[in-house]
């Protein structure tokens, strides 16, 4: 099997760390593996099923000069549309995990459980982009409703673990515990998140926009709508809670159709990549602490709403840097290995 020269940009952040772990467990067909970071990690030893690679600095050269051919993006929006054209010209796919590409009309948004088909775009820039973590457990789950009942709605509320705010995130939740066991917590200043998160929950995850919503509701509204391929409405509420990695999200979506409970939990077993997690007489059902490390989105609580028969609500959980990243980009690069082969 022809092996591939993969960079990683953000080798040392919490997706970069992850997608590491993910391409050893799926055994990717790597030649030679291009860890990049900024200027502060270079020099430092990353270890990869037993042997040391050197992170180098990201330079506009550098993809040119070590021969790559898939680069993963996860720096943050900002690196990626400065340095991304640079792999793409040097020829590699791209596929970036940051927002910067995924709302451009010719950049494919894909989750491959969904829009596999979107991946042969890749041609039109030389990326391929991976949607908001939020977004990729959700529509996992919408995919095979809309395929049956055909949905017309979707209200989310989202239970976003600090993890997905990078390493920061992280470090912010421990050190605030930390404070909280040494009666210090009246004296911490928030640095990533913008109130205290330790024994608290934020309804504000990135910037508000004109209309009240915070940009990353409105990427769950948008990113949605492009890998189905329809204007269903969407409203969402994401809110930061201090779990510290696995995404819940609690959804109620209505079909143009009556739903037959029975029918949707049969095609959420059948979906791919989706585990059904419902018995609550045994108190059986999705949490974080079930799916943090798995690839797998978790459903449970699925149930009809209890005035109207078109209406189902239910519960998912995923692991957001897995899922909702890094395993999603390598299913990504695995299905264009097979397209391009
Ligand atoms: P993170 O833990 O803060 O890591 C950031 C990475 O970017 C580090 O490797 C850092 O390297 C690198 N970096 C920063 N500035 C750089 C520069 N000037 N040049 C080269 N490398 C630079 O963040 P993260 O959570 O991994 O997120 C990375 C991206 O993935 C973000 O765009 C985020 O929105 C997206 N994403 C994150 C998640 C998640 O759950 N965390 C999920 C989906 C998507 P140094 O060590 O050198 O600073």
């Amino acid at each position: 099997m022809r092996k591939y020269n993969v960079a990683i940009v953000g080798a040392t952040g919490a997706v970069g760390e992850e997608l590491f772990r993910v391409l050893e467990e799926v055994d990717f067909p790597i030649n030679n593996l291009v860890p990049l970071a900024s200027s502060k990690s270079a020099g430092i030893d990353i270890e990869f099923k037993g042997k040391n690679y050197k992170v180098l600095e990201l330079t506009e050269t550098v993809f040119e000069e070590q021969d790559v051919e898939i680069a993963f993006f996860s720096a943050g929006g900002d690196i990626s549309a400065h340095f991304a054209h640079f792999a793409a010209e040097a020829g590699a796919v791209v596929i970036d995990n940051t927002s910067h590409f995924r709302m451009d009309a010719d950049v494919p948004l894909v989750v491959p459980e969904c829009n596999p088909e979107a991946i042969s775009e890749w041609k039109n820039r030389g990326i391929i982009a991976n949607p908001n973590c939020s977004t990729i457990q959700m529509v996992q789950v919408l995919k095979p409703l809309d395929d049956i009942f055909n949905i017309t709605r979707v209200d989310v509320a989202t239970y976003q673990a600090v993890s997905g705010a990078g390493k920061g995130g992280m470090e912010e939740l421990v050190n605030q515990m930390q404070d909280f066991f040494a009666f210090k917590l009246d004296q911490c200043e928030p640095k990533t998140f913008a109130h205290q998160i330790a024994l608290n929950v934020i309804p504000h995850i990135d910037v508000f926009l004109e209309n009240d919503y915070t940009k990353e509701e409105m990427k769950m509204v948008n990113e949605t709508q492009k890998i189905l391929g329809k204007n269903m409405e969407i409203s969402a509420t994401c809110v930061r809670v201090p779990v510290m990695r696995s995404h819940s999200e609690a959804i109620t979506i209505h079909f143009e159709k009556d739903v037959n409970v029975e029918r949707a939990v049969e095609a959420l077993k059948n979906a791919e990549n989706v585990v059904v997690l419902d018995n609550p007489a045994k108190k059986e059902y999705p949490m974080p602490i079930i799916s943090t490390d798995t690839n797998e989105t978790y459903v449970g609580r699925i149930r009809k709403d209890i005035n109207r028969d078109n209406v189902l609500h239910l519960w998912c959980v995923a692991d957001q840097i897995r899922v909702g990243a890094a395993t999603n980009a390598v299913r990504i690069a695995l299905k264009w290995i097979n397209q391009e082969a």
